[in-house]
């Protein structure tokens, strides 16, 4: 991904500038996201309706890729041409305040903009398939652990390829930031509740 005019506060343009705690932008690590990620929302306009969806995705070399039914409303919408913005996130935890409005959650979070493209060759397609079922599924290999696709199941589902035009990524981490969460002698309670699962 051509990422070095992302780098921290650089050269952003407006849609991805992040306004609110610059200080926690991190595009630096917005590839390491898209490569822990499980679910993408996929955002989209359609007939002056906006619409935000879920799928599983794969990420690869500046390509976010999407797949589906060829019937699939959001598929046959995203089309070359038309815009699309998708979100990542991974929660990291939960951040307990001392003081109601200082309780927060820790994230990594990303956003992408970028045109779709469908990917018809075959050989492509099985290629990225397995690649994402290895990322799902860590070290599941087709012809190994199961049989690989047959040429009719490629056919018979759409893949996206979402070239990433621009990104954005944040990051917040570490304790609550309330006026009295560093005082130990202060009234209630301050903790940071971690979130491994299976984002971790
Ligand atoms: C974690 C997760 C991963 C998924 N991964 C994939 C994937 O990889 N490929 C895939 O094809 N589908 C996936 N889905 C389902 C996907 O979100 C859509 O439901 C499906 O793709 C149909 O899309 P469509 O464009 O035809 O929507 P339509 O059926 O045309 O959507 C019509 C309306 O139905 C509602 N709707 C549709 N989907 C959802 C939803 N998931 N939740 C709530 N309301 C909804 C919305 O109001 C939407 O405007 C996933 C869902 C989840 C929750």
């Amino acid at each position: 991904m051509a990422n070095e005019k992302l780098g921290p506060g650089v050269d952003a343009s407006a849609r991805t500038r992040i306004r609110r705690h610059p200080e926690r932008s991190t595009p630096e690590l917005a590839e390491e996201l898209l490569r822990a990620g499980r679910v993408a929302h996929v955002a989209f306009v359609a007939a002056g309706q906006p619409y935000v969806l879920p799928f599983t995705y794969h990420y690869d070399a500046g390509k976010l890729y999407i797949h589906g039914a060829p019937a699939s409303r959001t598929l046959r919408t995203l089309q070359p041409g038309t815009p699309v913005c998708a979100e990542i996130t991974l929660l990291d935890g939960l951040v307990a305040s001392r003081d109601a409005k200082s309780h927060s959650v820790n994230y990594r979070s990303v956003v992408i903009f970028g045109e779709a493209v469908e990917v018809t060759d075959l050989d492509e397609k099985r290629l990225v398939f397995e690649a994402m079922t290895r990322r799902y599924f860590s070290g599941r290999a087709a012809g190994r652990e199961y049989a690989p696709a047959r040429d009719g199941d490629l056919r018979a589902v759409t893949l996206l390829a979402i070239a990433i035009e621009e990104l954005s990524a944040k990051t917040r981490a570490g304790p609550a930031l309330g006026p009295r969460d560093g005082d130990e002698a202060a009234a209630g309670t301050s903790f940071v509740l971690l979130l491994p699962g299976l984002d971790a």
